[in-house]
């Protein structure tokens, strides 16, 4: 069989724990048997972070910018164990923070439906993805507790040095709470540009929402932006593309998507998709079956799987006993990333390989073979659980048979 060539590299971020197993045996059964993968490695496994005072997760993301194209294992974000369980000089930021503000990018997360795994909401027979704002609003809050008697006053202070308040409350009977949020129109214009791309990229209706009825100022501020970027930059484009894109207040579109077959990519700010992204993820069924993109305003894109490094799992492993962790999420990033790197360098046969190994995929969980976590869920007759390699050989040699039979 004569394997795939690619010209541009891939930027390919290793990680840690079960995720990295997975990652190299995928690698191996997946991928190098059939493409001539021309990679950029870089090892973002939590003691090469270390080792590198976090310069590598720097280094993937600048990498990233140049080639345009990246995928992304699950990797650890240190807390207190990890400290002491990996020896390390700091607690190192989160690798995907640290991508996402080089990038600029818009997180944009997508369910992988399978035969057997109804959703909790049987009527979405579409996936729903979801784009999240992750700049802003109460996650980079300032909060004060407020004694009774106090006067709490909103005051802006411009470059001349004129004030401007604005009363928040009068705490004449009662203690209380106040908060200050912010929000910036350049990431505001970011995050609408990176959600027109991706609806045009995967020729999916947007929907936004947001309270600007209450809100009149601050909500009212996104609605607006959305509205002028979309009119003046990406009507015509939505147009010829035959997609649409839809405003509406956020509680009407809980209620609409409730009421859908998906389909759609819902663009929510930040606390909004922090909740909704958690409740359609449950509602298709697994955490393991959920993709993720990070796209950014001018074009580039990572892909990984949205869950983590399946810490249980790799403890098993390591005693020698048998996982059967589910490997779809990272090889729906592998595919992914193939499909764009192939349809950015014009590489047909890379593109239809990408096709062909999520086609593989998916037959063989809608034949019943299995990890366990969908064993669990599947309402299949037929189906059996079987170990993390044994699921990747399974996939690999349908994939050999897609592929031989073209
Ligand atoms: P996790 O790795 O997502 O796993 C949580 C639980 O969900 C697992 O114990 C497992 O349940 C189930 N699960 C998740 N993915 C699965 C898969 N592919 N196959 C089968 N079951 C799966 O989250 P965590 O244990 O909270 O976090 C572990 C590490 O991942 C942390 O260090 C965290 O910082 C990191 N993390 C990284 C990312 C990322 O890089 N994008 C995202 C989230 C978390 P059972 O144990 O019941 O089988
Ligand atoms: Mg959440």
């Amino acid at each position: 069989m004569t394997k795939i060539l690619m010209k541009t590299p891939l930027v390919e971020m290793d990680g840690d724990e079960m995720t990295r197993v997975i990652w190299s045996m995928l690698k191996e059964k997946l991928i190098l048997p059939f493409v001539d993968l021309k990679s950029e490695y870089y090892d973002l496994g939590l003691e090469k972070r270390n080792e590198t005072n976090d310069q590598i997760t720097v280094d993937a993301a600048n990498a990233t910018k140049k080639y345009g194209v990246a995928v992304k294992c699950a990797t650890i974000t240190p807390n207190a164990a990890r400290m002491d369980e990996y020896q390390l000089k700091e607690m190192w930021k989160s690798p995907n923070g640290t991508i996402r503000a080089i990038l600029d990018g818009t997180v944009f997360r997508s369910p992988i439906l399978v035969k057997g795994i109804t959703p909790y909401i049987p009527t979405w027979t579409k996936p729903i993805c979801i784009a999240r704002h992750a700049y802003g609003d109460v996650y980079k809050n300032v909060e004060i507790k407020v004694k009774k008697g106090s006067k709490a006053e909103l005051c802006v202070t411009d470059t001349d040095g004129n004030e401007r308040r604005e009363l928040i409350f009068d705490f004449q009977k009662s203690d209380g709470i106040i908060q200050g949020v912010h929000n910036l129109r350049s990431s505001i214009s970011s995050f609408a540009r990176a959600c027109f791309n991706y609806a045009l990229d995967q020729k999916l209706d947007i929907w936004f929402s947001s309270k600007d009825t209450i809100s009149k100022q601050y909500d009212h501020t996104f609605k607006d932006i959305f509205q002028e970027i979309f009119d003046s930059e990406y009507k015509t484009r939505f147009e010829e593309a035959g997609i649409t894109y839809f405003y509406t207040l956020i509680d009407d579109a809980v209620a609409r998507v409730i009421r859908s077959n998906g389909g759609f990519i819902w663009a929510c700010k930040n606390y909004d998709g922090d909740v909704m992204s958690d409740m359609v993820a449950t509602a298709f069924g697994s955490l393991a079956m959920m993709t993720s993109v990070l796209v950014s305003p001018d074009g580039i894109y990572e892909y990984e799987a949205a869950h983590g490094t399946v810490q249980r799992h790799y403890y098993k492993h390591l005693k020698g006993e048998q996982t059967s962790t589910n490997s779809v999420a990272t090889i729906f990033a592998w595919s992914g990333a193939l499909r764009k790197r192939g349809e950015l360098d014009g590489i047909d046969a890379l593109t239809t390989f990408a096709d062909l190994l999520e086609k593989a995929t998916i037959d063989t969980i809608e034949s019943g073979i299995m990890t366990g976590d969908l064993y669990l869920l599947s309402s299949l007759e037929n189906k059996q659980k079987v170990s993390t390699e044994a699921f990747l050989d399974a996939v690999g040699s349908r994939l050999a048979a897609l592929i031989t039979d073209r």
